[in-house]
């Protein structure tokens, strides 16, 4: 059960059919443009969807907002230098703030940076600088239905391979994403995290964490490998590892914003901070009032609750489990924020180019005021070049939805399967230059 009580609900929107076919049109096909008055259950992402604890209210009026040397900077510092044990640590607006920043002062054109699998704004601002995203996850991460204990793992032969191509000079840094987002929530491992530190040291390659759900990882970890230390121990033998990490704190940091870099190199740390002061500001507050930042610091402590995590990776299996006794196909084993439905196997007559994923994702919008979002062709594909796997990722709030909201979602998914048939493609009308899953325009094709 909950590991909590609820002290403050919020009602969810209830829309007609024809209001849902409306707004579809409205939003040319793309969900992003759809308000979220008109979403029943909301699960487009996790990332800064948390409901925060009464004690995370209570820190916000803790704020102290002085432009310089805020106690909560202190109290949040500390924190994450007690979890990850690196020594500085730059607070910033969100995750994809600590990437421009981090890779802004490292990546140079024509660099190769290895990543299991990059998440869509780190392989943006990768190739913003110039660089080349090389994904190096093992293969199994690309198999559906291979029912894998860690699917995220980095394949250290395709790291191999990189190195022998680009040399260690072109390598700038090597980043794991714990859990691996785009690979469907999977986990790393330990001895595969242990592997890449020391394939990193021997080649005198920085190695950096993308450490968004870094507890949900280490909570698998103790699962699945059957480590017998609790969870901060095991989160940080991972950060142990490394030479510091990026972090999206929308995650598993259980705040609606917020984000930081935390590294030991003393001459990044200098061209970091050099930068948030232009483009974030001073070093003490990064984006952020300083209440953020003592939300966050107090977020960062709850997630390490085991019982906490036990009920966040139960509940999103058990959602999982639902969908698969309901015969609906999703990707296997189940992740630790989001069940995967495999638009291939669910659509199979809807070609690629015609992107069954972000088809399916409005059909289940149409079906049952349900927003997911696709992991596929619009996101990650262009003419002639396709991504392996055609995804809508249904991403768990943490705290938000109960038992009897996923069962619903399940029920929803269960009759759309049945009618799967009358489901049509999609084609783009309007893309932009970067990430055009966010604003597309889609018209559907008969
Ligand atoms: C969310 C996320 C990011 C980017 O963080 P934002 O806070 O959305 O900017 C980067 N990497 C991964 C793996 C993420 O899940």
């Amino acid at each position: 059960m909950e590991p909590f009580k609820i002290k403050a609900v919020e009602p969810i929107p209830f829309v007609s059919r024809a209001e849902r076919e409306a707004a579809l049109v409205e939003a040319g096909y793309n969900l992003f443009n759809i308000p979220s008055e008109l979403i029943t259950v909301d699960l487009l992402t996790d990332s800064g969807t948390s409901a925060m604890s009464d004690r995370q209210w209570a820190a916000l009026m803790m704020g102290d907002e002085s432009y310089a040397g805020s106690r909560n900077y202190f109290r949040f510092e500390q924190t994450v230098q007690q979890i990850t044990g690196y020594k500085h640590v730059i607070p910033m607006h969100q995750g994809r703030v600590a990437e421009n920043l981090l890779f802004s002062n490292c990546v140079r054109p024509g660099d190769h940076v290895p990543n299991n699998i990059h998440f869509d704004t780190t392989k943006a601002n990768v190739e913003h600088n110039g660089g080349v995203a090389v994904d190096c996850v093992i293969d199994d991460a690309y198999d559906p239905t291979a029912e894998v204990a860690f699917k995220g793992n980095m394949d250290l032969d395709k790291l191999d391979q990189v190195l022998a191509k680009v040399g260690r000079e072109r390598i700038p840094l090597v980043l794991l994403t714990i859990t691996n987002n785009s690979g469907g929530g999977q986990p790393v491992s330990l001895d595969n995290a242990e592997q890449v530190s020391s394939w990193c040291r021997r080649h005198r390659i920085p190695f950096f964490y993308d450490a968004c759900r870094f507890a949900e990882n280490a909570y698998f970890c103790k699962m699945r490998s059957g480590l017998d230390e609790d969870i901060p121990t095991i989160a940080r033998r991972f950060f142990d590892l490394a030479d510091g990490c990026t972090m999206s704190a929308k995650k598993d940091g259980l705040v609606n914003m917020g984000g930081f870099v935390a590294l030991n190199d003393q001459e990044m740390t200098e061209k970091v901070t050099n930068m948030l002061i232009l483009i974030e500001g001073f070093p003490t507050y990064g984006g952020l009032a300083g209440r953020d930042l003592e939300a966050m610091a107090q977020g960062l402590e709850e997630v390490l609750d085991e019982r906490y995590l036990a009920h966040r990776i139960g509940q999103v299996r058990d959602f999982g489990q639902g969908l698969c006794d309901a015969g609906v196909p999703i990707l296997l084993p189940v992740g630790g924020h989001a069940v995967y439905l495999d638009a291939r196997r669910f659509l199979p007559h809807i070609p690629q180019e015609l992107f069954p994923a972000q088809a399916l994702t409005c059909a289940l919008y149409l079906e049952g005021g349900i927003r997911g979002v696709e992991i596929g062709g619009l996101m990650f594909g262009s003419a002639g070049k396709w991504p392996e796997l055609e995804l809508v990722r249904l991403a768990v709030p943490r705290r938000v939805y109960t038992k009897s909201h996923l069962d619903y979602v399940v029920a929803t998914s269960k009759s759309l399967f049945e009618k799967r048939d009358s489901i049509h493609g999609l084609k783009i009308t309007y893309e932009a230059p970067v990430l055009r899953h966010f604003t597309a325009r889609l018209e559907p094709v008969n």
